[in-house]
């Protein structure tokens, strides 16, 4: 599916002729779909938040809450009385009835989750697996976890975070390294072993939404996310909630510019990318071989010691983020830079003076623009990711069945 951009309210044009049927409904359909969109952003919002989140007029809003809380997608409560003058604006809150299967499989499990409106995880599960998965064993998988988080009731969609390179019009797996994968079309593939629609996009993309849309990167214009994990460094790049990584979706791949001429080779055929030079792996051999769950605080030890090779180490790697990351503020002008997983506990310990020094020397106006975060949504972020592939189209069309 392509991704859609929100939908802006609709407001009949004063003067205008009266609008025709369709359009009527046409204005219809995009003015329930920004309010769903405000609630969905911030849900428990008040009609009066609707109202100027909107700009749509006060009567119309609670015309059009009136009509999701018939349709059983949102329900509306009224707050404990303030003393204030006047009467409280009732709370919206989005309901369980809109629900999203979600898939991530990675190298020892596949991940499944069910997910609502706000960016709420309802329930999640996973499928152990003994050796990387094969796209059967992710079918396979996919059925049990629809079994056991959905076994009843209607589901939206299924969206899925897929660790590789996905083209998003077709939902194939062009190649997925540490899977071993190569051209596999699992959304067709799970769309027929579940019966449902199903969306696929790469993890980091997914990634980057959430956190644009619900963590560390909420109401900033342009936010790229790097995530470093086991399997190298991921990255992607969204403005408005949309992730912007080129005419098929392969762009973003942060973790393979070049940040070292004379650097060692990288998987991808090139050498001296960021992903070669600022690893985990050899990271965590530096602090002695500890065992990735031991990392962050082994990483505290270490920089509140005396300087060591270990700590070295941990300067050489925050350098070449730096070089990366000064690249990514004069290539993308973002406003903010989300770090995940070994980026994140680097720059909480060792602080982000090394990448402050690169950073100071990315171009005026872009330098003053960015901010470098950490990731704020944990263990839940690629399933609410992975969500917003299908509820997009949800919040494009409030009242549409979906099928
Ligand atoms: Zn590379």
């Amino acid at each position: 599916m392509t991704p859609r951009p929100p939908t802006p309210p609709a407001h009949p044009a004063g003067g205008a002729p009266d609008p025709s049927g369709s359009d009527r409904d046409d204005l219809r359909r995009r003015n329930l779909a920004a309010v769903l969109q405000a609630v969905h952003l911030r849900d428990g919002s008040t009609r009066a938040d609707l109202t100027r989140e909107t700009g749509l007029h006060r009567s119309t809003v609670r015309a059009l809450v009136a009509e999701l809380v018939r349709a059983g997608i949102v329900t509306e409560d009224l707050p404990a009385p303030s003393g204030g003058v006047g009467r409280p604006s009732p709370r919206v809150h989005a309901t369980d009835a809109t629900r999203v299967l979600t898939l991530h499989p990675e190298l020892d499990a596949t991940h499944g989750a069910l997910v609502g409106l706000g960016g709420r995880v309802l329930a999640r599960a996973r499928v152990p697996h003994d050796a990387p998965p094969t796209p059967d064993d992710v079918l396979a998988a996919a059925r049990e976890l629809r079994d056991r988080l959905a076994p009843t009731g209607p589901l939206r969609g299924v969206g899925v975070a897929a660790p590789g390179l996905v083209d998003r019009r077709t939902g194939h797996v062009v190649v997925a390294p540490h899977l071993g994968w190569r051209d596999v079309p699992l959304g067709p593939l799970l769309a027929a072993a579940l019966d449902a629609p199903v969306t696929v996009d790469n993890d980091a993309n997914c990634g980057v939404v959430a956190e644009a849309l619900f963590g560390a990167g909420r109401g900033a214009r342009a936010v790229v996310y790097l995530n470093g994990g086991a399997s190298g460094i991921g990255g992607s790049v969204a403005d408005g909630g949309t992730p912007t990584v080129g005419a098929h979706g392969f762009g973003g791949e942060i973790g393979h510019t070049l940040v070292r001429s004379d650097g060692r080779p990288c998987h991808c055929g090139a050498d001296g990318c960021l992903e070669t030079e600022v690893s985990r792996a050899r990271l965590l051999a530096a602090l002695g071989d500890v065992p990735a769950s031991e990392l962050e605080p082994t990483l505290a030890r270490v920089v509140a010691a005396r300087p060591s090779t270990a700590l070295a180490e941990i300067d050489r790697q925050l350098g070449y983020l730096g070089v990366a990351l000064r690249t990514v503020v004069n290539v993308l002008n973002p406003e903010r830079i989300v770090l995940g997983g070994f980026l994140a506990a680097l720059v909480r310990t060792r602080g982000t003076a090394a990448l402050d020094a690169h950073l100071a020397r990315a171009l005026p106006g872009a330098r003053e623009d960015a901010r470098v975060v950490t990731a704020a949504l944990g263990a839940d972020l690629l399933a609410v990711g992975a969500a917003q592939l299908v509820l997009r189209d949800v919040l494009a069309d409030p009242l549409s069945t979906g099928r």
